[in-house]
């Protein structure tokens, strides 16, 4: 029947994404903005299994060349449909009871915001994660207001909501907060982090026991290094607060990947905040963007090379379960149960 081939298919999802492990980088760049002139880019090759090639502009040949490897690259070609698709399972695992974050990191202009909210006023083509993951655990279930019962954040509010249209309404709100007291939402923005959390309460029929669960989607401060010779005072200790976070968060995934005994979350505010969801049985997913230009080589390496670490060298490595089924066996799973759904509609 319909709803267990659903369910079956939800199952395996689950299977191969504990098969991916709790950790994933995900990259993606930025294509160039209409109206640009200069359109070489840095990024050399992408390759279908993560790999990309950056050069150094200034370097010639072999020297000049570094290559990466993440989970996924996405082109500048990829749209906002495709890359959810990728992280749908993800969301969908929240109401199996996982914890799930999902960041967006790279300098001020790499397209975080684009990734995780869509431009402004995006019509649905272009919404980005946040409002797809909303539609879809508010298809599923009905959200409601929960005790609040992890680190009290002074400035942190929490709303009970009954739609996606809620949520807009509150995300608003935060968006115009965050752009206080400054002359540009986009320098606001690029000095602030920005997360949404989404708790879900449920209950087993069948069992009868209750689960809570939550989903996090962070926009993270610009990771750019202010120049010290530039700011002063407030502007420098912001500055000094930014990247003594974004390093503690790249500490913290780093420990996580490396599956160390010990987590260092109380380096920062923001890691104490996302604590409960990062590590056990967290799911954990870090787009790192990357603005293609050539200006921006510099930037794109530290953001490449923050990434690298974070993720740590096993990162993403197919496991075998124990039942020995591997995760290309899962897949072709749950591409012919996907094929079962559709014959049934
Ligand atoms: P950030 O939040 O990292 O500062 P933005 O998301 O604001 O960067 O992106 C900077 C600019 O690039 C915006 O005008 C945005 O609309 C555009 N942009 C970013 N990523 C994409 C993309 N994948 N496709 C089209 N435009 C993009
Ligand atoms: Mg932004």
């Amino acid at each position: 029947n319909y709803s267990v081939v659903l369910a079956e298919n939800r199952k395996l999802h689950n299977e191969v994404q504990e098969l991916k492990g709790n950790i994933r980088v995900y990259c993606r760049i930025r294509p160039f903005l209409r109206g640009q002139k200069e359109k070489q880019s840095v990024i050399e090759y992408i390759g279908e299994n993560g790999e990309l090639i950056v050069v150094n502009p200034s370097k010639q040949g072999k020297e000049g060349c570094r290559s990466f490897k993440f989970n996924t690259v996405y082109s500048p070609a990829s749209t906002q449909a495709q890359v959810y698709s990728d992280i749908q399972p993800l969301v969908q695992s929240v109401l199996d009871g996982y914890n799930v974050c999902i960041f967006a990191y790279g300098q001020t202009g790499s397209g975080k915001t684009h990734t995780m909210t869509g431009p402004d006023g995006a019509s649905e083509e272009d919404w980005g994660v946040n409002y797809r993951a909303l539609n879809d655990l508010f298809k599923i279930s009905q959200m409601r207001e929960s005790t609040f019962n992890g680190l009290a954040v002074p400035e942190a509010s929490m709303f009970p909501v009954n739609g996606t249209a809620d949520v807009l309404d509150l995300m608003h709100t935060g968006l115009r907060n965050r752009a206080k007291g400054s002359t540009s939402m986009n320098e606001r923005s690029s000095r602030s982090h920005s997360i949404v959390t989404i708790h879900v309460q449920g209950k087993d029929i069948k069992s009868g026991s209750s689960m809570h669960s939550s989903l996090h989607l962070v926009d993270l401060a610009g990771s750019e290094r202010v120049d010290r010779s530039e700011v002063t005072g407030d502007r420098l200790k912001e500055a000094q607060h930014i990247n003594k976070s974004l390093s503690a968060l790249g500490d913290v995934i780093y420990a996580l990947a490396q599956k160390n005994a010990h987590i260092p979350y109380r380096n920062s505010k923001l890691t104490q905040v996302l604590q409960a969801s990062l590590g056990g049985q967290a799911k954990t997913l870090m787009f790192v963007q990357l603005n293609p230009e050539v200006t921006s080589y510099s930037e794109t390496m530290s953001t490449l090379k923050f990434a690298e670490r974070a993720s740590g060298v096993e990162l993403g490595a197919a496991r075998s379960s124990k039942d020995g089924r591997d995760i290309r066996e899962l897949m072709e799973q749950v591409a012919s149960l996907k094929d079962t759904i559709a014959k049934k509609n």
